[in-house]
């Protein structure tokens, strides 16, 4: 029987991570929501770094810079998506009669 590396219970070889050896519910504090941001933005970088031949360095990180603003731009919208899901959390709990109106239809 496996056991997690974190926390020491048992756990399934097969739930347990292949890299991090961690059970699900260790992996789950373990890796941040934000992780998947930033995940991309890495990944994004390692292709666009290999899929260039042997071009000038100076026009090649002029071209990250280009592609990092891109990036951020994605995430700037994300941000602001996020905040505004939450404002209309915080508005649907801070007037809880609204959310018992709606299920009485
Ligand atoms: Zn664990």
């Amino acid at each position: 029987m496996a056991t997690c590396r974190q926390c020491k219970e048992p756990t399934s070889i097969l739930l347990k991570g292949i890299f991090t050896g961690l059970c699900p519910r260790c992996r789950a504090r373990v890796i941040p929501v934000n992780l998947g941001c930033g995940t991309l933005i890495v990944i994004a970088l390692i292709v666009f770094v290999f899929s260039r031949g042997n071009e000038d360095v100076e026009l090649e990180i002029s071209r990250l810079g280009s592609v990092v603003q891109e990036l951020k731009r994605a995430v700037d919208s994300q941000t602001i998506e996020i905040q505004n899901l939450h404002s209309k959390i915080d508005k649907l709990t801070a007037s809880p009669e609204n959310i018992a109106d709606k299920s009485e239809h």
